[in-house]
């Protein structure tokens, strides 16, 4: 078994509802168990910024999926949410992101462990020091160095 640790966005629809329907799926999983969860956050958007404000949150999960298809299940998952890909940083009814998979560093065009642009967004480093602090430090480090 693995542990990994994940970020969640929402900002259209009812966010908070998203985020927990979006956990419910994960941790219904055969694969996949939720270890541990942050508390939901608002935030303003990233990127760009006219757009409603976000909730997001960090959750820890154990698998024994290998990282891509950890992220398989996740695109899948959004995908069912209804999750149409318009524009990059637009809005979402739910994104689901790797930020870490155990410490491995990884890259590939599908996926970059840890997630690439992970140490420079409050909204993913807030929640995800609520719950694995020592995580949120070496995705800094790490992430600061792609
Ligand atoms: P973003 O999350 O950056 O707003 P998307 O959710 O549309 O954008 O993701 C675009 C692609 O990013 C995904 O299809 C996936 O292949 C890739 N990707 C690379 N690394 C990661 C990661 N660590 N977690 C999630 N997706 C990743
Ligand atoms: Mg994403």
């Amino acid at each position: 078994m693995a542990t990994a640790w994940l970020s969640l966005g929402a900002n259209i629809g009812d966010p908070r509802g998203q985020l927990a329907e979006a956990v419910r799926r994960i941790d219904e999983h055969a694969q996949i168990g939720v270890s541990a969860q942050s508390s939901v956050l608002t935030t303003k958007p990233w990127g760009k910024t006219d757009q409603p404000d976000f909730a997001n949150m960090a959750i820890a999960v154990e698998t024994d999926l290998q990282p891509i298809d950890l992220l398989g299940v996740l695109l899948s998952i959004e995908l069912a949410m209804g999750r149409v890909r318009k524009e990059v940083w637009g809005p979402r009814l739910i994104d689901i992101d790797i930020i870490a998979y155990e410490r491995l560093q990884l890259k590939t065009e599908r996926l970059t462990l840890p997630h690439p642009h992970a140490h420079e967004r409050a909204f993913v480093t807030d929640p995800l020091t609520e719950i694995a602090p020592e995580v949120t430090a070496w995705v800094i480090d790490i992430a600061g160095a792609h």
